[in-house]
């Protein structure tokens, strides 16, 4: 009873909840942006190491360029799920009906996509294991 007891409590988030809060991948405590998404001034600084075990976030150097690719990705799911909701609302309307409203939304949404994607990159390609119970080694 008492050994799966601390099992559980030991798996404090699931590497999709670590991922969705901007989480270090090793312990998924520590997070990786110094500052919360909607500080638009800020919200591109980093921990260079995770506060809770140390690891180093950019695990080799240039690693954030990769997540360049999910940044697009995600633009480019974004343009399509838009595109369709625009067409189907407005009834096929003029290029600019498209233009407007996906410019407007992806820059509205540069700060979410940036730290989701870092996020996202460095969880599913920084090859980090997940180990709880890693302190400031
Ligand atoms: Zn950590």
């Amino acid at each position: 009873m008492e050994d799966t007891k601390n099992i559980r409590l030991d798996v404090k988030r699931s590497k999709l909840q670590a991922i969705g809060e901007a989480r270090c991948p090793q312990c998924r405590e520590g997070k990786m942006f110094k500052y919360p998404f909607w500080r638009v001034d800020k919200f591109s600084e980093m921990n260079t190491h995770c506060p809770e075990c140390g690891l180093k976030f950019e695990v080799e150097p240039g690693f954030w360029y990769g997540a360049m690719f999910v940044s697009y990705a995600n633009t480019v799911v974004l343009l399509a799920i838009l595109g369709v909701v625009v067409f189907y609302i407005f009834n096929d309307p003029p290029v600019m009906y498209y233009i407007v409203p996906i410019t407007i939304l992806s820059i509205a949404l540069v700060p979410f996509n940036f730290r989701i994607s870092r996020a996202v990159f460095l969880h599913l390609f920084g090859f980090v294991k997940y180990k709880p119970e890693e302190k400031n080694a």
